[in-house]
């Protein structure tokens, strides 16, 4: 799902609307266009590939200028990444007007209404299911543009957040949303549409936000009532000043709402790349810091305890949980799987972790005594929304665990606790996954400490996370001796990630992330799963990573790194610092400072975030928008 940028108002809107789209390039897409109102009517350019090409098309291109203008980053769901499929979309009136059209989302029953319209003489010209929204609203429009949308968005089912303009209407902007993100910003004489904040903060830091349903028209023109020399006089009757802005919220059956204005919390500097050339970098090495924040106010050493105000209220309900259902997708899953090991060793509740793709559609036993946490980084993705909406409908109790402020899961779940790790801006997932284990971490001792968890252990654990931070930094500075490690095997296109206990999910995890990023499969396992097959694809070279840290299961670890070193594999290990013994075993050593086993996974994923990331500077990939992947997910 990609992005949306619009604006209503009094500047030109082509650059505005370009750096918006620059601003959402992290979130990954195909093709990319933009629609604008000018003196002649709609001008409308859309290319494949990045936002630079379809801005070399605009220079080219005389006649964009306009103050009124959609644009849209396209990661298709329906139909080849092409121009004709990419967004905007537009259709003309009964009466000749152009009416043009961005979105995000699906249109789930796109086949039947394209049926209905074509009978009706449509012509279409896409394969996209967004097409039927930008036909249907040309079909209902009788010189009423929010109404034609309304009218429009009652016909459809899916998920979408939608920009629209119409020719007719050349000082109006139409959005609204279901199932996908959408703010608006309230800038200076004029509105900034986007599906992210990060393209609205370099305008205004005032936004209100849509609920699913929820329609917007937004004005920002001249205003034909201005009188100036009644207002000379003091008389502001006339609509006070000669640029009118005004702004409108209703339901799609036309209910009205009210939305109230908030303050957008959100600083420049954390997505601008700084001294770093990628994001990804900068998000690994900005770790300690992230760890720092999502901490603050969280852990008091002097009256030894948690504070998670977020779950206060909840607290009786956490204590009595009966069983912990964790569900998430991608990288948060990996979380939450090491979440099952944190609840069950340090809260002693049963947990297990879930792909929600699978929990939403399994017909899931949610039984009394059930907490669901929902765990995504954008608090958007598609299938954890859903997965939280079925258990909450079957009764649980529904936590989140997000990075994103009033994402949809922060606001459908009955409590939760905010990751504060800042905005992610890579596509592949670090400081988000490290924040979302640390508060799985928080919740555990948090119920943990009310269970069976003495004041000790808790005090012991509580220091720890203290020096978190320098931890991790110790651990981010072998960032070279990881890359030089990481360049002797890039010759090999299958790598093994093997792992025990908490170090399990960390193994798939760093196997996942040298898939998205560089391209080389690899798998990642419990290390002794490997005897019942993977170890047939052990040869002579073949990379296997070990998280080897001293631990319970250490011994069992360097038995399998025996296993493999006997058929000729090139053992990488993760180790504790003074591990002497293990560089016998190995090739390559990154150490990790000594810390309890259940807070380990959150330094000894942090050399795997590092291979990954050098394996694709030095193959040539684009690391922070990793081919057909988009940063959030908001479509099954
Ligand atoms: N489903 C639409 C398409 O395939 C929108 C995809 C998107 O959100 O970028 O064009």
């Amino acid at each position: 799902m990609c992005g949306i940028v619009a604006y209503v108002g009094n500047k030109q809107v082509v650059p505005l609307l370009l750096e918006g789209l620059k601003r959402l390039e992290y979130r990954g897409y195909d093709s990319a266009g933009v629609a604008v109102i000018t003196s002649s009517g709609m001008k409308v350019q859309r290319a494949v590939g990045r936002v630079s090409v379809l801005e070399s098309q605009i220079e080219k291109a005389p006649g964009f200028e306009g103050c009124t203008g959609i644009a849209h980053t396209r990661w298709a769901t329906h139909g080849s990444p092409s121009v004709p499929n990419a967004h905007p979309h537009s259709h003309k009136t009964s009466d000749g007007y152009l009416v043009s059209l961005v979105h995000n989302g699906i249109i789930e029953n796109y086949v039947s209404l394209r049926k209905w319209l074509e009978a009706k003489g449509h012509k279409f010209t896409s394969e996209t299911d967004t097409e039927v929204i930008a036909v249907l609203i040309a079909e209902f429009y009788k010189g009423d543009l929010e109404a034609a949308v309304k009218a429009a968005l009652r016909e459809v089912t899916g998920a979408y957040a939608i920009a629209v303009i119409c020719e007719r209407e050349p000082h109006t902007l139409i959005c609204a949303r279901k199932g996908s993100p959408l703010i608006i910003g309230i800038a200076d004489k004029s509105y900034v549409v986007a599906s992210d904040a990060s393209a609205i903060v370099s305008h205004t830091t005032q936004v209100i936000t849509l609920d699913d349903y929820q329609v917007a028209k937004l004005c920002a023109g001249p205003n034909d009532k201005y009188n100036p020399v009644a207002e000379a006089s003091g008389d502001t009757s006339g609509g006070g000043g000669p640029w009118k802005v005004d702004f409108k919220t209703t339901t799609i059956d036309d209910v009205p709402v009210t939305r109230d204005v908030q303050e957008l919390e959100f600083d420049l500097a954390q997505i601008e790349l700084g001294q770093f050339e990628h994001f990804m970098h900068k998000e690994i090495m900005e770790q300690p810091e992230s760890i720092r924040t999502c901490l603050r106010g969280r852990i008091d050493l002097r009256d030894n305890r948690v504070v998670l105000g977020g779950l206060a209220s909840f607290t009786r309900e956490l204590v009595r949980a009966r069983h912990f259902i964790l569900t998430a997708q991608g990288t948060a899953f990996h979380a939450g799987l090491i979440g099952e090991y944190l609840l069950e060793d340090i809260a002693k509740v049963p947990a297990r972790c879930h792909y929600a793709s699978e929990f939403r559609y399994r017909n899931p036993i949610i039984e009394e005594g059930s907490i669901t946490v929902a765990i995504s980084q954008s608090g958007e993705t598609a299938d954890t929304l859903a997965a939280l909406r079925e258990a909450k409908d079957r009764g649980s109790l529904a936590l989140g665990v997000v990075n994103v402020v009033g994402s949809s899961i922060a606001r459908e779940t009955d409590a939760g606790v905010y990751l504060h790790v800042g905005p992610e801006i890579g596509v592949a997932s670090t400081k988000a996954f490290l924040g979302q284990v640390l508060v799985l971490t928080l919740i555990s001792l948090y119920v943990g400490r009310r269970r069976y968890l003495s004041a000790e252990q808790l005090h012991n654990y509580l220091e720890e996370l203290e020096r978190l931070p320098d931890m991790v930094s110790k651990v981010l500075e072998q960032s070279d001796a990881i890359r030089t490690a990481t360049e002797k095997c890039l010759d090999r296109n299958n790598w093994l990630f093997l792992g025990r206990g908490y170090h399990y999910p960390v193994a798939v995890e760093g196997a996942l992330k040298l898939k998205e990023l560089s391209y080389i499969h690899a798998e990642g396992m419990p290390a002794a799963e490997m005897k019942h097959g993977p170890i047939a694809l052990i040869d002579k070279g073949m990379p296997v990573v070990f998280v080897a840290t001293q631990g319970s299961q250490y011994d069992k670890v360097i038995s399998n790194i025996e296993e493999v070193r006997a058929r000729g594999g090139r053992v990488i290990a993760v180790a504790t610092e003074g591990d002497t013994q293990i560089t016998r075993y190995s090739e390559s050593v990154f150490y990790v400072p000594h810390v309890s086993e259940a807070l380990q996974p959150m330094l000894t994923v942090v050399p795997l975030q590092l291979v990954a990331y050098h394996a694709a500077v030095l193959r040539g990939h684009d690391v922070d928008k990793p081919r057909n992947l988009a940063k959030s997910v908001t479509v099954e």
